[in-house]
């Protein structure tokens, strides 16, 4: 079965099916067959008035009526209509039809109804419920091992401090940040009584912070060996450490000759103390990848150097690799937010926890042969009725997510009025538009569209990005809400 959403092929291409049978899956029986009605409603049209009943006008015809009705006197100088729009609208009587449409070039806003103390600003909604619950089922599958929640980047975007009491409260004791500074904000949040490891370890304006808020430095090389144990040794500190070794990934870590080395040198290694040794999956989230497996054993083997202590290699994708890559401990990040850790969609088992809500700013109307937004990147074919919704990419809606006219297939949606509407022209920094003509019925002012979240709908393959990306770049500007379940 296809997706209600019908599109034209030539205006918006396929869509990506993937995610639409991610989306049925997690909609269930929730989602009601909101075809039929759609289309029916969608025949009377963009540009007619009068379904709403009681409401406002939503329409031309409706309103010059009102107009006169309401203020002689105005009619003239003002209109009713937002100022901004009179210069098309001098010649008296707006025409509707297509030939007026050359004279008078018909784009316009309408009057809405709009919610009660609407706000212009976008929300995110990070469901705290969500995130405990995926952390139940990740320890399920990883049955023994721990896990060590990766908090990084201020927990991948969504709050350090709430997700990190979250999760302590789930029972998670071990948590990997990026920066010492990130581990700070961590410590302050959850107390005394867990491991924060900072992954890119240690550098020398950082041992204060590390000192201060008993943050465990990740160790990638031996320059930092040396580091952490000059400072540790002057400090009187006794710190535990991780040992990253680098398998394959080449990125940060030891590589295995200093691996090799250092599990010689008896004297540092014992003023290091680790307390953990880790490695980092490079292919992951493609399980048919020979280099899991070569990882995997190369990973064994360079550990058996070492003192016995627990061994950690998995991250999220890693998780769902098999029991042998989950040793003792597992690192899980971006299947704890609901995002998508695998190329397959093999990690069902993850409750979304991020909605990105945009509010309708504004309804217009648009004639046949108008472009819409930054550069005319999308022309209407034909009239269409478009809501601008209050987010973009400085919120972190993706430019990539753009709808220009011609792009096949690349196609982003939103959910507006339970629907999946989708993005036109270019997404700009505080605003994206959307296709509303074929909506039963149009929003009102105020009313929220869903860029992420249950109907996650911006899907990151088919912009060419990551979930991981979207994720750490939703702004500084929405306001944050957090639901407990
Ligand atoms: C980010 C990170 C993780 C978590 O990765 P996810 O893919 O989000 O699960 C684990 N280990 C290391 C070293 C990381 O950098």
């Amino acid at each position: 079965m296809k997706k209600p959403f019908k599109t034209e092929p030539g205006r918006y291409g396929a869509q990506p099916m993937s995610r639409d049978a991610q989306e049925r899956k997690r909609q269930g029986n929730r989602d009601t067959p909101r075809d039929a009605k759609g289309r029916d409603g969608a025949r009377d049209g963009g540009r007619d008035g009068g379904r709403d009943g009681g409401k406002p006008a939503r329409s031309g015809k409706t309103f010059d009526k009102k107009k006169s009705f309401d203020n002689p006197r105005r009619d003239k100088s003002f209109s009713d209509k937002p100022r901004f729009d009179k210069p098309k609208q001098t010649q008296a009587k707006p025409s509707f039809d297509k030939q007026g449409s050359a004279k008078n070039p018909g784009s316009r806003p309408e009057r809405s109804v709009h919610k009660q103390g609407f706000t212009t600003r976008p929300t995110l909604r990070i469901n705290l419920g969500a995130i405990k619950a995926n952390y139940d089922r990740i320890q399920d599958r990883v049955g023994n091992a721990k896990i060590g929640a990766s908090l990084k980047a201020n927990a991948y975007g969504l709050g350090a401090e709430q997700v990190g009491r979250t999760l302590y409260g789930a029972g998670c004791r071990t948590f990997f940040v990026a920066t010492a500074g990130e581990g700070k904000i961590l410590r302050e949040a959850i107390g005394d009584n867990a491991s924060i490891y900072v992954l890119n370890g240690p550098a020398p304006q950082d041992l204060t912070l590390f000192f201060a808020f008993t943050l465990k430095p990740v160790i990638n090389s031996l320059d930092q060996a040396r580091i952490w144990t000059n400072e540790a040794d002057r400090a009187k500190h006794a710190p535990y450490c991780a040992l990253h070794i680098d398998t394959g990934m080449n990125r940060l870590g030891l590589s295995l000759d200093e691996s090799e080395t250092l599990s010689k040198n008896q004297a540092l290694l014992g003023s290091l103390g680790p307390d953990l040794i880790m490695s980092h999956l490079a292919c992951a989230p493609d399980a048919n990848n020979p280099m899991n497996a070569q990882q995997l054993d190369r990973f064994r083997r360079i550990a058996a150097r070492f003192p016995v202590m627990p061994l950690s290699l998995a991250n999220s994708a890693g998780v769902y690799l098999g029991k042998e890559y989950h040793f003792q401990l597992v690192r899980p990040g971006i299947s704890l937010y609901g995002g998508q850790a695998t190329k397959k969609a093999n990690n069902e088992d993850t409750e979304p926890v991020v909605s990105l809500m945009a509010p309708v700013l504004q309804i217009r109307n648009v004639k046949a042969g108008d472009t819409i937004g930054y550069n005319g990147a999308f022309r209407a074919d034909s009239d269409m009725k478009i809501a601008v919704l209050g987010a973009g990419y400085a919120d972190g809606v993706p430019v990539a997510a753009s709808g220009l006219s011609g792009s096949k297939g690349k196609t982003s949606f939103v959910t507006l009025a339970k629907q999946r509407v989708p993005i036109i022209g270019r997404v700009s920094m505080d605003l994206t538009i959307v296709d509303i003509t074929r909506l039963t019925k149009p929003p009102g002012l105020g009313d929220w569209a869903e860029f992420r979240g249950e109907n996650l709908t911006v899907d990151a393959n088919a912009i060419g990005t990551i979930d991981y990306e979207l994720l750490v770049r939703l702004g500084d500007r929405c306001r944050r809400t957090y639901q407990k379940g």
